[in-house]
């Protein structure tokens, strides 16, 4: 990307001028449950690869990537050629759910990187364009299939905003979900992590389904994410996967799959399931499937296809642009192999970011699975909750001590810090104390240096600015002194 901000006003005064003016007018007018936009304040005008230009000229690394949509970044010349090739043959743009060449060779190319054991026989629907508008679908097929109303979910999850989704995260409870312990090394609900922990999660799970008096009804589905992303970048254990998998065939209840955020490679397999090896009855896919635009679909094994005609209907099923841009993106991920990609970069970057963390007691957790990483931000100084002993069989892998204290404070100034110096992050986790990266699957190792030189530069700042009143090598946040960085320059290549 080149060149200053063309336009009716010239001139970097006037470019910020107008970026203000465009951000004045959002917050008098948009919604107060605008999101990204008030920890985000750039008007972005132009954007490739991991680049983002602002309307005041300022260039950032874009590490939020669309909320983990972006596979190939931004306006990869795969997913615009795509596009531009729909658009030039006078397709029609909008077709309800009508056959189209561009939608058959979707379905092709998604059957294509299906898990073994679904592609066979799989069906899909496509629902409205979000991802929450698939979690629906799911929860709805499953209970045509089933003729039952409950689902498991689990603590932390995240599966959309709209009802049924909403009731299935954790941030919401109703009386047709039963919530379900999600296993978690960190801040594990039984006090042990590790192995440990995950089993205790199972066998609570599978108690709750046996005991006839658990007060739970047999359920229409259990849905779950393989690493939960808004909850705080949580990998599930693979033998915690294949525990829930068993569980659920034994009984005969589907098993969902919300690979809205982890699906297309992001976690260093093509499908997250893929790492346990477990086949879900129903997967729910959105997100990077568009190639950037708004797609969702629901696919599932044939005999839970119990669907009458219409009854899972909706005028926007149909949008051509997103099937090409999102076929694009499939092939080229699964021709390039990013999923490998992901894998081998996402655990050289944990390995740094330990590392990192070696200096900041700050960073209480980094974790994470291919380019799906979080750094759990917590504050040194309070006191740390208190681990079950009893329990440990393994004294090695769990951590010795629990938790310090989530610092949801310090994760927003280091989201600032970080946008200061054109570093783009997310923030999520129970207590929004996780500093999340999701760049995209294309990110260069030069790229990736720049983005933890700006981190690692970001988190010095914060660190500095909360020690203000004592020697840097006493304060708690820092482990070792480190000199205070230079202000982040306002312009970046
Ligand atoms: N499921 C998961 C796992 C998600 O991460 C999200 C979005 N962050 C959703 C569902 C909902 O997707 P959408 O925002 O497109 O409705």
């Amino acid at each position: 990307m080149s060149g200053p901000v063309s336009g009716p006003v010239s001139g970097l005064g006037g470019a910020r001028r107008a970026h203000e003016g465009i951000l004045r007018r959002q917050s008098a007018r948009e919604s107060a449950a605008r999101t990204y936009a008030r920890a985000l304040p750039i008007v972005p005008v132009r954007a490739r690869g991991l680049t983002i230009e602002g309307a005041d000229g300022r260039r950032y690394l874009d590490c939020l990537s669309g909320a983990g949509t972006l596979a190939l970044g931004h306006n990869h010349p795969v997913v615009l050629e795509a596009i531009h090739k729909v658009l030039d043959s006078g397709a029609p743009l909008h077709v309800l759910d009508l056959a189209t060449p561009v939608k058959d060779a979707f379905i092709t190319e998604l059957f294509r990187t299906l898990p073994p054991g679904l592609a066979d026989h799989a069906r899909v629907q496509f629902c409205g364009p979000a991802g929450t508008d698939a979690v629906e679908a799911a929860l709805k097929l499953v209970r045509a299939a089933t003729g039952r109303t409950g689902v498991l979910a689990f603590t932390g999850a995240y599966h959309g905003m709209t009802a049924g989704s909403l009731e299935a995260s954790g941030g919401a409870s109703d009386v047709r979900v039963t919530r379900l312990p999600y296993p978690q090394d960190y801040r594990c609900p039984f006090g042990v992590g590790g192995e440990t922990g995950a089993e205790l999660a199972a066998r609570w799970t599978e108690s709750l389904l046996d005991d006839p008096k658990s007060g739970v009804r047999p359920p229409a589905g259990m849905i779950l994410e393989p690493v939960q992303g808004e909850g705080g970048v949580i990998p599930a254990p693979d033998a915690w996967m294949r525990r829930m998998r068993q569980l659920t065939a034994d009984r005969s209840i589907p098993l969902i799959a919300d690979e809205v955020q982890t699906g297309v490679g992001r976690t260093g397999a093509f499908w997250a399931v893929e790492h346990s090896g477990v086949t879900p009855d129903v997967m729910v896919l959105s997100k990077a499937i568009g190639g950037s635009l708004p797609l969702a679909v629901v696919v599932y094994r044939d005999d839970l296809d119990v669907w009458e005609p219409g009854s899972h209907a909706g005028t926007f099923r149909g949008n051509q642009l997103a099937m090409a841009a999102g076929t694009a993106t499939l092939a080229y991920v699964r021709e390039n192999d990013l999923a490998h990609r992901a894998a081998t970069l996402g655990s050289r970057l944990l390995d740094q970011l330990r590392s990192l963390a070696t200096d900041f007691p700050c960073i209480g957790d980094v974790r994470g699975r291919g380019l799906m990483i979080g750094l759990e931000l917590v504050d040194p100084a309070g006191e740390r909750a208190s681990m079950t002993d009893a329990l440990r069989t393994d004294p090695i892998s769990p951590p010795a001590q629990g938790p310090h204290p989530a610092a949801p404070g310090l994760a927003a100034a280091l989201q600032q810090e970080c946008l200061r110096r054109g570093l783009i992050v997310e923030l999520g986790g129970r207590h929004a104390s996780v500093v999340r990266l999701l760049p995209p699957l294309t990110i260069t190792d030069e790229q990736a240096a720049a983005v933890l030189d700006r981190l690692a530069d970001a988190m010095t700042a914060v660190a500095h600015a909360h020690a203000v009143g004592a020697a840097p090598t006493d304060h708690p946040l820092i482990r070792q002194s480190r000199p205070a960085p230079a202000p982040p320059h306002e312009e970046r290549p």
